[in-house]
């Protein structure tokens, strides 16, 4: 192995930089090979066409000739492509995107062959799906799975692969994938923020939900990559020590972008391009390595589609550019780890963002509605909001000493803070004309200056309004995002349904004039949830402590933090809002709980064989050479050699002392993990692992870094940190 060190050094000082193609102008290539509503003109009939749009915009469900007459222009339009298969795309609980690709090639029954794409191999496909995991629903309900196909998400193609975004689901209809709650909950979101929208607009029929996600990564050269089992298995190092240098200087933070990633990125954003995902932003990161990719937000179903698209075009770039990406959530230790923020607000089809202040007292009353709900929302359900990111590669940011804190609290700036100090004053019951005219003029008219203002901004919060959106911080660089969108627009709808309730009580019931209402119900959701704004240092103890106090959860692990989404009131939740029925929400924690174990049980795996079948035995050779060393010095020396051996033998019992170590630890480990493994209840199993298992990593690893420092740099097996992180 350590020959395959020294190969993979020398092969990647020459892997220089692979050349970009030329790419021209992004806004001429932008969404070329997406079948968007441009292409859809040329290719389909009017009728088709407005069907389609119909049931993006609205719902409608498409017929099947229309579907026959969408397939065969699919079809046409990949075909002068140079496409030959078709695939349903879709997101299992896997986390990772899913496809099987089938020709279009067929043969008649006179022997020709054609290409053929119909309506129903558009709509609906039964791959076989006995392989992803349903958390029990399939067993028992003893019923197959299929796909069906997407409209609001439009097809695209990849890699000569034309790809239908599908929805995933058993055939007694629950969900098994993370797109189908993910549209019921926006379906949800629009529904309730509808009807709150006609107090201030009653033109508005449809509110959307926006979503912009900030992708972070690492880079590694894959030669040295491949001196890391740990890497290949599970996405992140278990063992090295730091380098001398790691992110101290903050030298990399927006500093210039090594050529060789800068040629990556390039390559990344033209492949964005081409499918559309409107790829932006892009620069380096905090820790050496580090990098960002962000897009122009989009409606959240096709911002979810196209992060989970970005994820897999990542890797294949990379690959193209000897590079492995790495978007584990911790893939070095005491270095930073990397997120997934995402940018989440709503607007109208008129075209008003409801979480940006607009130019009139009532627009601002909108927004502070919006606003005051999102919070009482997230507030009532932080702990499931908790839950939402919770698995066990994000454990090691959230509540690790690491950017967010597992405390879920909201930073809103000082000037929104004296807003909501202010509404909280409001007299309760009705409004004396000089109030109302106060309230307009000096409270809502003044915020859209406030907000001009609002630049300071808490890195460290993991819930955060940043102007005219909030950001979702705590979100994992592997995650999903449609899993936390889908809590965060369910537990939104369902706020907004209930303040819609109780400010019409207050209209019908005491007669109150509308916006005296909602002044009113506004206050008391202010004063109600206080608690979770929080503009401090989040990672410090003192909040851990304050957070105690004010009776939020700190819930550290995954198993810890998944148990909420068995709580009757959640279920209910879900239930009400019509977002997933209670075998839905059990199968789901089965398949999180198992996904937990499994990560747990693999890093646990690979650590024990890295440890003794690489570090052990590396440690015994350089041990013996010491051995021989003091050997030689006896023979010469005879009785001095003690004094001039002194440090050899010092050597020689530290890394026994270390090998030790390892042994009796790795030996500790695999008993926990074998009493863990027989336990049939799957909290409890996950449990045992968090609990018995995973705190041996920290002290096997402790021991292998030990060696690390001690052994010849020349026998050393595995690439070091200060190899992998440093590309040019
Ligand atoms: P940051 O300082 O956090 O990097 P940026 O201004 O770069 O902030 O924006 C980050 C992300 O927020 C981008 O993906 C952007 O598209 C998204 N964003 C901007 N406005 C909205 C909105 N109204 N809804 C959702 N996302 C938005
Ligand atoms: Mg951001």
């Amino acid at each position: 192995m350590a020959i395959l060190r020294f190969h993979a050094l020398k092969t990647s000082i020459n892997n220089n930089i692979t050349p970009v193609v030329k790419q021209g102008k992004r806004s001429e290539v932008f969404g070329t090979n997406v079948f968007n509503r441009r292409t859809m003109l040329q290719y389909l009939t009017r009728d088709a066409f407005k069907s389609v749009i119909s049931a993006i915009e609205e719902g409608k469900k498409i017929n099947r000739t229309v579907a026959d007459q969408v397939a065969s222009s699919m079809k046409d339009w990949a075909l002068s492509k140079g496409v030959t298969h078709y695939t349903h795309w879709f997101q299992p609980l896997t986390g990772a995107t899913a496809e099987k690709h089938d020709a279009f090639f067929e043969i008649l029954e006179n022997g020709d062959a054609i290409e053929k794409f119909g309506g129903s191999q558009l709509v609906q496909q039964e791959p076989d799906a006995s392989s992803f995991p349903s958390g029990g629903i399939r067993n028992t309900f003893e019923a197959r799975g299929y796909t069906a196909w997407d409209p609001t998400s439009p097809a695209f193609i990849y890699e000569t692969t034309l790809c239908i975004p599908t929805i995933f689901v058993a055939y007694t209809g629950e969900a098994l994938d993370y797109k189908t709650p993910l549209l019921r909950a926006l379906n949800a979101l629009d529904a309730a923020a509808t009807d709150v929208c006609k107090y201030f607009d009653k033109n508005v029929k449809k509110v959307t939900t926006s979503m912009g996600w900030e992708q972070e990564y690492f880079l590694v050269d894959k030669n040295l990559a491949a001196c890391r089992p740990d890497i290949l298995l599970t996405g992140r190092t278990l063992l090295g020590h730091s380098p001398a240098k790691g992110q101290q200087l903050d030298d990399h933070y927006f500093g210039s972008i090594p050529t060789r990633a800068l040629n990556f990125m390039r390559d990344l954003e033209h492949q964005c391009m081409l499918l559309g995902i409107p790829a932006k932003t892009r620069h380096n990161e905090v820790a050496p390595n580090q990098f960002e990719i962000a897009p122009i937000h989009e409606e959240a179903n096709l911002a979810v589609d196209h992060n989970s698209l970005l994820m897999d075009v990542m890797s294949r770039v990379a690959l193209k550019h000897n590079f492995e990406v790495l978007l584990h959530e911790k893939p070095f230790a005491n270095i930073n780890g990397s997120g997934k923020h995402n940018n989440w607000s709503m607007s109208t089809n008129t075209g008003t963002n409801v979480l940006k202040p607009g130019k009139t007292p009532m627009s601002n009353l909108q927004f502070l509605t919006f606003f005051v709900n999102t919070i009482k929302a997230v507030y009532e359900n932080e702990e499931l909001l908790r839950a939402s990111i919770a698995s066990a590669s994000n454990d090691h940011r959230l509540g690790a000493n690491e950017a967010p804190p597992a405390i879920i609290s909201i930073f809103i700036g000082e000037q929104l803070t004296k807003v909501l100090q202010d509404l909280e004053g409001v007299t309760k019951g009705k409004l004396s004309p000089k109030e109302k005219t106060d309230l307009k003029l000096n409270v809502v008219g003044k915020i859209p200056d406030v907000l001009l203002d609002n630049t300071d901004r808490n890195r460290t919060s993991p819930f955060a309004f940043t102007g005219n959106k909030f950001e979702f911080r705590a979100v994992g660089s592997m995650a999903n995002c449609g899993k936390p969108l889908t809590i965060l627009n369910t537990i939104v709808a369902k706020q907004l349904k209930a303040f819609k309730e109780e400010v019409d009580a207050l209209v019908d019931g005491k007669s109150f004039k509308k916006d005296e209402a909602i002044f009113n119900v506004l206050r008391e959701y202010i004063k109600s949830s206080k608690d979770i704004l929080f503009e401090g240092n989040g990672y410090g103890q003192s909040w851990e402590l304050e957070a105690k106090k004010r009776g939020l959860s700190n819930n550290k692990t995954t198993p810890e933090a998944l148990k909420v989404n068995l709580h009757k009131s959640t279920i209910k939740l879900f239930e009400q809002m019509g977002v997933m029925s209670k075998v839905e929400v059990e199968a789901r924690y089965d398949v999180e709980m198992e996904a937990y174990i499994n990560y747990i049980q693999i890093e646990s795996r690979v650590i024990g064989d890295i440890a003794r079948n690489h570090i052990v035995p590396t440690a015994v050779k350089y041990q013996n050479i010491l051995i021989d060393n003091v050997k030689g010095l006896k023979v010469i020396f005879d009785k001095d050699y003690k004094s001039l051996a002194k440090e050899q033998l010092n050597l020689i019992k530290a890394i026994s002392a270390h090998i030790d170590g390892i042994n009796s630890n790795v030996t500790k480990m695999i008993g926990a993990r074998d009493v863990a493994h027989q336990i049939e209840d799957v909290t409890a199993r996950a449990e045992a692992y968090s609990n018995n298992v995973k705190p041996f990593f920290e002290e096997i690893r402790t021991h292998c870094d030990g060696l690390e420092l001690l052994v010849d740099d020349e026998l050393w097996p595995l690439t070091k940190y200060r190899e992998l992180l440093f590309i040019r």
